[in-house]
């Protein structure tokens, strides 16, 4: 049995590995000419991490990342409005939240699938079906295949072919990314800050010695088209400017937050989708690539115990569509709180935020970093 991989971002190599490591004959196929991560730093968070350690991949993501043990909501001038202490989960799972590269990410996870089993610059147009599928390809080849897993991105072409579905949704707020090669200073080790201003926020944490991923998102009523980043973001405290500013300006990214309003079907027959395909989210709670990551560990599970394509895929779909559609609406929310431009209505959330107990933040992550599906 050919199982093809479309996408070889985050979603569609852990699924290749998961299935590798089950023996499944599995080959991925990318659009791109090369593996070339798109966004700078990432934060996988402890739910991805148990899976890496399942996959045996944790070691090299730990040792290429930096460990986060705390997160901070804070005002524009790094006052702290709220803390949450993730050593409990690291008792608990026995894994760190870890930033890291997405390169870095990527090239561990191609690493061990072999790149004999990625094709590059084959971008699907098309699926014909007979008894098997054929793959059309933007470069005039084709490839046959039993088994199709959609990795394929929010705009899925495997969705958009085979399921005919899916509404992008427009936050309407615009994200910088970089990753400032400033010496940062130690006092942010092993923390992630996320700093809440109006209608504007700043993110950051160190990915490695001497170099601080961050991201700068703002609600599109505030872009000014002549204003660069470091106007937009002036009232913010000093040493977030210098991040901007120590980042080289052509290694920023510039995206849209948007998302995938929930799709109930996510599967059909040999077909399934995985990751942003099936249910991009926000980024807000930063879950979309660690989700994704949940569903290949799902995947590899069913296929490892021996059950039919169909029947891996329905199981999948079931297990795993009520926590991925919880994290999407709960960060769909959060992300509108995050944002709020009014004066009073900011005072009021950071008062709340400030008075908000330990233990309601520790609650929502047991449920987000819990990945027993028995
Ligand atoms: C600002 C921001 C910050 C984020 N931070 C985090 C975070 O800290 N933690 C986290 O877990 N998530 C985060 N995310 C979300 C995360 O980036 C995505 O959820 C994740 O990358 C999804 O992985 P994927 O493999 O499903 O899709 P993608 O990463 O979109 O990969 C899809 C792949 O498919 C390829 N492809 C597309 N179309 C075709 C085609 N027709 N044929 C062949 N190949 C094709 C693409 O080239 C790409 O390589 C963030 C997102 C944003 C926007």
């Amino acid at each position: 049995m050919e199982i093809a991989i479309i996408g070889g971002g985050i979603g569609g190599l852990t699924t290749a590995l998961g299935l590798k490591q089950c023996g499944k004959a599995v080959t991925v196929y990318e659009g791109a000419p090369e593996i070339k991560p798109v966004g700078a730093g990432i934060i996988m968070a402890n739910n991805a991490m148990q899976v890496f350690e399942k996959l045996g991949i944790r070691n090299r993501v730990e040792n290429a990342g930096c460990k986060i043990s705390r997160i901070k909501i804070t005002d524009v001038r790094l006052n702290t409005l709220s803390e949450t202490e993730l050593t409990p989960f690291e008792n608990k799972y026995g894994v760190y939240n870890v930033a890291i590269h997405r390169a870095d990410l990527q090239k561990i996870l191609a690493s061990e699938i072999g790149f004999e089993h990625i094709k590059l610059s084959k971008r699907l147009v098309r699926i014909e079906q007979e008894n098997d599928f054929k793959l059309i390809f933007e470069d005039g080849t084709s490839a046959n295949t039993d088994v199709i897993i959609g990795a394929d991105g929010i705009k899925s072409v495997v969705r958009n072919e085979l399921f005919k579905t899916g509404k992008i949704r427009d936050t309407k707020q615009r994200c910088w990314r970089g990753v400032s090669e400033l010496d940062p200073t130690s006092r942010f080790d092993h923390e992630a800050f996320e700093s809440w201003g109006k209608g504007k926020r700043f993110g950051f944490t160190k990915i490695a010695e001497n170099s601080i991923y961050w991201y700068a998102v703002i609600n599109e009523s505030l872009m000014n088209e002549h204003a660069d980043i470091i106007g937009l973001f002036s009232e913010f405290h000093p040493e977030i400017i210098n991040m901007i500013a120590g980042t080289p300006k052509n290694n920023v990214i510039f995206s849209d937050i948007i998302d995938l309003a929930p799709i109930h079907q996510w599967q059909h027959g040999k077909v399934c989708l995985v990751g942003d395909a099936a249910h991009a989210t926000t980024p807000n709670m930063g879950q979309g690539a660690c989700q994704a990551i949940e569903d290949a560990y799902i995947i590899g599970k069913l296929f490892g115990q021996e059950k039919s394509p169909q029947e891996v895929f329905t199981q999948y779909e079931a297990l795993r569509k009520k926590k991925a559609h919880f994290i999407v609406n709960t960060s769909w929310r959060l992300g509108k709180v995050a944002h709020y431009q009014n004066s009073v209505a900011v005072w009021f959330r950071n008062t709340l935020m400030r008075a908000i107990p330990q233990s309601v933040s520790k609650k929502q992550l047991n449920k987000v970093f819990d990945i027993d599906y028995t």
